[in-house]
């Protein structure tokens, strides 16, 4: 459906818990975390009843995030649920890669359309000091593993944070080595993000062609979101940057998140959206839900304002907690 400001909405992305297996320093405190508790969060029949209604207003693509999605008993069984909704031609994944290795195979036999792994770096050592935690090398099994499924669309996420900044090179180097996309988010400041040093786009590019030689143009390609992409001579797969800060990308913007506690946000900067987990419990109809999904999605915010002071209404929560 079109919002006010006539941008289709098309891509939900279903956060199903504020719990994490790690501790990214952008992302959560290292200790003292007020987990949501078990009782607010949706269940996965209440997601499969929101995802059906957003099909019928035009929504088609569906990914899955946290917290880490994977540390939720039984993913695979949403993602089969999810993929026999009528409407949703496409189910993925984000995640932090940790549990993927092992959960891969019933992924892929529920139907899973595609997965994105966060990786910071490829150093033990500073993936120990960005995560609060160890697992490298499982999440590098996590990826081996999504790669060896050849009809998987993989995508490897990493945010420049000023602690890897020689990371950049041998990360995007897995795009020239492997059929990836290797892509680079520019840091958001939202929750922990706010206080953390960036790297922008450019400073993240101006790198990456001193060690491959100029940027070429290349496809877009469908689905690609806010990604901006770019070849290199020699590579297999594609380098994209999703860049908030510097190329502000909301005049195209046709997500909405819906979180683990059952809030359809509409926008990642505001608290803006509707709660619909009263309203799965009252009992609505489902035309009383429409309703409200509708109501929702036509008033979302025309754009961030991630380069102004914070306002009343922003976003107060970590990013766990909304899905990034
Ligand atoms: N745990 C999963 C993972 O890490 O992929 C899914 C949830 S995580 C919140 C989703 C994405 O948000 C990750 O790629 C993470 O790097 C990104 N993220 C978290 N905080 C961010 C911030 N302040 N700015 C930009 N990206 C952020
Ligand atoms: Fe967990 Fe993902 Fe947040 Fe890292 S970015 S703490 S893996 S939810």
């Amino acid at each position: 459906m079109l919002d006010q400001f006539g941008r289709d909405i098309r891509y939900l992305r279903i956060s199903v818990t504020d719990r994490c297996n790690l501790r990214c320093r952008y992302c959560m405190p290292a200790q003292g975390v007020a987990w949501v508790d078990h009782s607010a969060i949706l269940s996965y029949e209440q997601m499969v009843h929101i995802a059906r209604l957003a099909a019928q207003l035009g929504v088609e693509k569906i990914r899955l995030t946290g917290g880490e999605p994977l540390v939720r008993k039984g993913l695979a069984g949403l993602v089969r649920d999810l993929k026999e909704v009528e409407g949703i031609r496409s189910v993925t994944l984000t995640t932090n890669g940790i549990l993927l290795a092992q959960q891969l195979p019933e992924l892929l036999d529920a139907g899973l359309d595609g997965v994105n792994i966060s990786l910071d770096t490829l150093d033990k050592a500073q993936f120990t000091a960005i995560t609060r935690r160890d697992g490298l090398e499982q999440v590098l099994e996590g990826l081996e593993a999504a790669l060896a499924a050849s009809h998987l669309l993989v995508k490897l996420n990493c945010v420049p944070s000023g602690e890897n900044d020689n990371q950049l090179v041998p990360l995007a180097a897995l795009a020239r080595d492997h059929r990836l996309d290797v892509r680079f988010i520019e840091l958001m400041p939202i929750g922990l993000g706010s206080s953390l040093p960036r790297r922008t786009e450019s400073q993240v590019l101006d790198r990456l062609v001193e060690a491959f030689g100029p940027a070429l143009p290349c496809p877009q390609g469908g689905g690609d979101g806010p990604g901006k992409y770019a070849a290199f001579s020699g590579f297999t797969g594609r380098v994209g940057f999703i860049s908030a800060m510097t190329h502000q990308f909301c005049h195209q913007c046709n997500r909405v998140r819906l979180t683990a506690t059952g809030f359809l946000k509409t926008c990642l900067q505001y608290e803006e959206g509707v709660e619909l987990k009263p309203l799965l419990e009252r009992g609505a109809t489902d035309e009383a839900l429409l309703h409200a999904i509708r109501t929702a999605i036509y008033a979302k915010p025309a754009c961030h304002h991630f380069a102004a002071p914070r306002t009343a209404g922003d976003e107060q929560h970590n990013m766990n907690q909304i899905g990034g």
